[in-house]
């Protein structure tokens, strides 16, 4: 069994909050929300951070991105606003090394992000 967090939550072995699930990527609630709603998109197949994207995942993650803003819009936050975003390593706080994209939505959004 893969020791990936996201890919046990892929295959069924942890429990998530699904919020989406489709041949290619699943979203699940975050198990510790930084905003009312916080959501996030993962692809089925492992890719451990954006450091490894490739041309080959082109399809996968431009997926990824129209499934959440989808799955926003469906949550009525199109107008309000929300934010999609990836972190990568350690600078940007990557804690989980399978791809996953976060929407966060409920609340007025700082920018710059800390
Ligand atoms: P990042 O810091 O970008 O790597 O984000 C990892 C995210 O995964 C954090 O927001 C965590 O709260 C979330 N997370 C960690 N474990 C779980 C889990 N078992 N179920 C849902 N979300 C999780
Ligand atoms: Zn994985």
């Amino acid at each position: 069994m893969s020791d990936c967090l996201f890919c046990r939550i892929v295959s069924g072995a942890i429990p998530a909050k699904l919020v989406h699930d489709d041949a290619l990527c699943v979203g699940f609630l975050d198990i510790n929300p930084q905003a009312p709603h916080h959501a996030l998109f993962i692809p089925r197949r492992h890719l451990a951070s954006m450091n490894e994207a490739t041309p080959e995942d082109r399809e996968l993650l431009g997926h990824l991105m129209v499934a959440a803003a989808k799955y926003a819009r469906d949550q009525g936050f199109s107008e309000p606003g929300y934010r999609l975003v990836m972190n990568t390593n350690r600078d940007a706080g990557q804690t989980v090394f399978h791809v996953h994209l976060h929407m966060l939505a409920g609340r007025q959004l700082a920018w710059p992000p800390g």
